[in-house]
């Protein structure tokens, strides 16, 4: 009876964020970031509304930003107990270009660097706040042909997620045990995570701030991270694992397009775990991903009022269309 090898979580999934306007998100990380608009379908527990989906070409896992269309939603801020900074991979030799291309955008952004690493830091449509990290790898890539970014400066997919906390012991101790990940390295009052590989998609820095604020679920902010798993088989052991380890996590819920369970760290975080497959192809060609409305078959029958429902969304097809 050998020791059970402990399971490691690859990297990230997917981030689902809060929009108030599909139409401004849809151009800024269309028109702007250059990402595909992989996927328009609905919120599953709020199916009046719009979940839609950006990644690379095929909305790989590690590269899928997500959005709920809650436009009825106050707009309050970020803050503790929330991911605060979504971070993107872009080659190390492309932060020219994209500054260049957020000027001619009229985005306002700057540059930092962070753990010896230049990043530009900007804001979406919504005031999410995100980087452009760079250091890059193609691994899980699938770049998109007709992207309005040329190949050579596209976005990779993730590089990491930032979480705010008012307190980090407790989530350090579900991190660093149950969960897999390790200390990469500390700066400030930031300690950067890695799991599976390392490098980019699979990092995750906590900053420790208890004079808050703490953040509100509103549009603007991020709704949670979603890691992968490989198989539905690896996400029922991970719910074994995080129920042993204390924490509430939900049945496995099938989301058609993955399948996932969720729970909260303890800092408030919302977390997913999500299989890598079936993907966004499972209803659409990869050429026609995103041109229709998609849902999962259980939802088929409220199509009709949907269509009637939800508003138009254009998706932009020049380099040019990003800010209005
Ligand atoms: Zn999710």
């Amino acid at each position: 009876m050998g020791a059970a090898v402990a399971a490691t979580i690859p990297g990230i999934h997917h981030v689902t964020c809060i929009t108030g306007d599909v139409q401004k998100c849809v151009d800024f990380y269309v028109g702007v970031l250059g990402l595909r608009f992989v996927k328009k379908s609905i919120n599953q527990d709020l199916p009046d509304t719009y979940h839609i989906y950006f990644g690379d070409y095929l909305g790989t896992p590690g590269t899928a930003m997500t959005f709920f269309g809650w436009p009825t939603w106050p707009k309050q801020r970020a803050g503790s107990g929330q991911i605060t900074t979504v971070s993107f991979q872009v080659p190390p030799g492309s932060l020219g270009f994209w500054s260049n291309r957020l000027k001619e955008l009229r985005v306002d952004h700057r540059m930092v660097t962070t753990f010896e690493t230049d990043a530009l830091m900007l804001r979406d449509a919504d005031g999410i706040e995100l980087a452009l990290v760079a250091q890059a790898s193609d691994d899980r890539w699938k770049p998109w042909p007709d992207g309005p970014v040329d190949e050579e400066h596209a976005i990779r997919g993730f590089h990491s997620v930032t979480m705010t906390l008012a307190e980090m012991a407790a989530t350090f101790n579900l991190l660093t045990t149950a969960m897999g990940f390790r200390v990469a390295t500390q700066e400030g009052k930031t300690t950067r995570f890695e799991t599976g590989q390392g490098g980019p998609h699979s990092v995750l820095d906590v900053i420790e701030a208890p004079e808050g604020p703490e953040g509100e679920e509103s549009i603007g902010t991020v709704h949670h991270v979603a890691w992968r798993t490989p198989d539905p088989d690896a996400q029922v052991a991970w719910r074994d694992t995080l129920l042993t380890a204390g924490r509430n996590v939900t049945p496995v819920i099938d989301r058609w397009y993955f399948k996932s369970i969720y729970f909260r760290e303890p800092g408030g975080v919302l977390f997913e775990i999500a299989t890598d497959g079936p993907g966004f192809t499972v209803d659409e060609s990869p050429e026609e991903l995103g041109t229709g409305l998609s849902l999962p078959p259980w939802f088929q029958v409220r199509r009709d009022r949907l269509d009637e429902i939800l508003p138009p969304i254009v998706v932009p097809t020049t380099a040019t269309t990003g800010a209005h």
